[in-house]
């Protein structure tokens, strides 16, 4: 075990990690200011502090349609039903879903999540409240015309500058519900505007062929001659992502970055899922998300770096491959730059923001610890998490929400849930034909 240490804050940042007991280096000295005291010491003694993990792809209030959609193809997942349930969707049972997404993840260890849903105001309201840090991209398709996207642009601009824990990306939903003029319009307004564009792309290689028999293109293909990659892209999933396509994202690989979801894949019987492997050695940042709660039944993060070792090392038929340093760098480091925060987020160190989470591994499930890196990974429960600190406030403490009413926000969820799911209507917000 390493010997314990003290973790200095100041405002929402780290400033200094030293040994236990000895005296962190002065603060540089600002004219004018004067030092203040400490307002409080955590006692961190017997817990694991780790950067607060990141969940860099959800659909965070689809946890109102949590176990609604099982064992289905990922054709009627879609088209049975998702989008026909997503006509039930209003600002306010968005809200409620949100809240209960920003429950669970802050009570497992999870400071940042990055988003891609409708009404995204109303989750960043939810956000707001719980402490969280998101960034949010509101969702659109061709389909709501170009007053629709218009609409969700306005969004991404108004978010932008909402709240410090608040950043905000375009969000045109994929390469197959969204026409190659409305990429192009989006990633000039994403250039011009300095603008992130999250969106889904090559989820499936039936996708990838299905775009190339009816474009004569690949997804990325398509993403880089509208301009997106070339404006910077998070891309979720990428399980489509073809050898001849390597290349090109390789030239985007300071900007453009890949989210994997591991139990997704296994679970949608999605393939391989993200060729991980491949996209490593072209240089591209993959973060580690859980996509939406209606397919991954959680937002835990844990889970899914916990699938993304398993899995690598069954495909790549070689249990030396993903080891724990590596599966944590892609958790915490590459996690934070498909955030598009590499420099901010996803470390432990003097200058970052102080997002942590501090894990009790007291439990009999991780003792004895002989390595916590192997518990992190294997045997950790979201549980575990102890305390949880964003931008320097204390968010979780001792496992209770320090900012949201748990029982109020269950009650919330509970009381609106069937609306959601409820399928009478008949219609359908769009149609899954890639
Ligand atoms: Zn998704």
């Amino acid at each position: 075990m390493a010997t314990a240490q003290d973790i200095h804050l100041a405002d929402s940042l780290i400033t200094a990690i030293v040994p236990t007991g000895t005296k962190p280096p002065e603060p540089p000295q600002t004219a004018g200011t004067t030092p203040v005291a400490p307002v409080e010491a955590i006692d961190g003694t017997g817990l694991l502090a780790v950067p607060g993990l990141i969940n860099s792809h959800t659909h965070s209030p689809m946890v109102m349609m949590r176990g609604a959609a099982e064992d289905l193809s990922i054709d009627d997942w879609f088209n049975q039903r998702i989008w026909p349930m997503e006509v039930n969707l209003t600002p306010e049972r968005v809200r409620v879903g949100a809240r209960l997404a920003c429950a669970e993840m802050l009570l497992a260890g999870v400071t940042t999540f990055v988003d891609h849903y409708f009404h995204a105001d109303q989750i960043a309201q939810a956000a707001i409240e719980s402490g969280i840090r998101a960034d949010l991209a509101p969702t659109y398709f061709s389909s709501v015309g170009p007053e629709g996207i218009d609409a969700a642009i306005a969004t991404t601009r108004d978010l932008a500058t909402l709240h410090p824990r608040i950043t905000a990306s375009l969000g045109p939903h994929a390469t197959y519900t969204v026409s190659d003029d409305d990429l192009r319009r989006t990633a000039d307004v994403a250039r011009a505007e300095g603008l992130r564009i999250h969106l889904h792309a090559a989820e499936t290689e039936a996708q990838t062929q299905a775009s190339v028999d009816k474009h004569g293109a690949t997804p990325i293909e398509i993403l880089d001659r509208t301009g997106v990659l070339d404006a910077g892209a998070l891309i979720a999933h990428g399980c489509g992502i073809r050898a001849t396509d390597l290349p090109i994202l390789q030239r985007y690989a300071d900007r453009t970055a890949v989210a994997t979801c591991p139990k997704v894949y296994l679970k949608l019987a999605m393939g391989n899922g993200t060729p991980i492997k491949q996209l490593q050695e072209a240089g591209i940042p993959i973060g580690i998300g859980t996509d939406g709660a209606a397919v991954h039944n959680t937002l835990d993060v844990w889970e899914s770096l916990r699938l993304l070792a398993l899995t690598q090392k069954h495909q790549q038929n070689n249990a030396e491959s993903m080891p724990l340093s590596e599966t944590l760098r892609l958790a915490t480091r590459a996690s934070a730059a498909a955030a598009g925060q590499p420099h901010s987020l996803g470390a432990l160190e003097p200058g970052r923001q102080a997002d942590i989470t501090l894990l009790d591994l007291s439990a009999p499930h991780n003792q004895p610890l002989h390595d916590p890196r192997a518990a992190l990974v294997y045997s950790v429960r979201a549980s575990d998490v102890h305390t949880v600190l964003v931008a320097g406030e204390v968010v979780v403490r001792n496992r209770q929400l320090t900012k949201l009413n748990l029982p109020e926000v269950l009650a919330e969820a509970s009381a609106l849930a069937h609306t959601l799911v409820d399928l009478s209507n008949g219609g359908t917000i769009q149609h899954y034909a890639p």
